[in-house]
């Protein structure tokens, strides 16, 4: 059964104390609220948050993403963090192939391949992100770009693996710009992914996944976008820095 998922982006903003001041506060309105098996609230926090926000937030309403892993099992890879660390903390869920990390620190398909294969390997449930630039929509090839990126990703992932994946839809021009995508042309794009995934996995692995929304969702727009057929929630970054309007769109979906 395709879930729904809030899922939010906190890039890299808040210290710790202010996160978890953020996270509580979801967490308080979470906790009188039934939100059934079939809907997820996930935080995608930076890593040095995610300890201290594990300890305040009930893990049965809310799950913790990290935002990146590295490529590499473990050794001498300065900085990175590896998918078997954040597994070892509790993290769920891990945002992979955000349209920053392929824009400014140049990972590639190929490297995004990789770390998709380091998350299954540690039952970490990846959120794959893909999406169109302004300029590849306007020459009409948005199909192609996301068609290209989802067979880059997958073309080794078995349907094991692949069960265990969560997609983001996210055109690189609605990212932090306040132009969301029209709930149309998010709802076309969904359709064209999910037949894209049917072509590899078949109909019911396609049926049961979901795909979310990116590309600023606001309290404002949610509803719309999240009331398409397709469309199994959000990822959301800018507004789930607050709390209020995050929960809003909680509410919305
Ligand atoms: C994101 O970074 O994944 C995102 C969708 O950002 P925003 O909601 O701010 O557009």
């Amino acid at each position: 059964m395709r879930k729904t998922i809030i899922a939010a982006n906190w890039k890299m903003n808040t210290l710790p104390k202010e996160g978890v001041e953020i996270a509580k506060k979801i967490n308080n309105y979470l906790s009188g609220v039934e939100l059934g098996l079939n809907k997820k609230v996930v935080l995608g926090v930076p890593f040095t948050h995610i300890s201290k926000i594990m300890e305040v937030v009930d893990y049965k309403k809310i799950a913790i993403a990290a935002q990146n892993c590295s490529q590499y099992d473990f050794g001498a890879y300065t900085g990175e963090i590896s998918a078997e660390m954040l597994k070892s903390l509790g993290v769920q869920y891990v945002i992979l192939g955000h349209s920053e990390r392929r824009l400014y620190f140049g990972e590639t398909d190929e490297i995004i391949a990789q770390k998709l294969q380091q998350a299954y390997k540690n039952a970490i449930f990846p959120i794959f992100c893909c999406g169109e630039t302004l300029q590849q929509r306007e020459k009409g090839n948005h199909f192609n770009v996301v068609e290209t990126q989802l067979i880059n990703a997958f073309v080794k992932v078995d349907k094991f693996n692949f069960q265990r994946t969560v997609i983001a839809y996210e055109p690189v021009w609605a990212i932090g710009t306040g132009q969301n995508a029209t709930p149309e042309q998010a709802q076309e794009m969904h359709v064209f992914i999910r037949k894209i995934i049917s072509n590899f996995y078949g109909h019911e692995i396609a049926n049961d996944i979901s795909i979310l929304y990116g590309g600023s969702v606001i309290a404002n727009n949610a509803r719309q976008i999240f009331k398409c057929e397709h469309i199994d929630g959000g990822l959301v970054g800018g507004a789930s820095l607050k709390p209020d309007e995050f929960i809003q769109i909680i509410e919305s979906a």
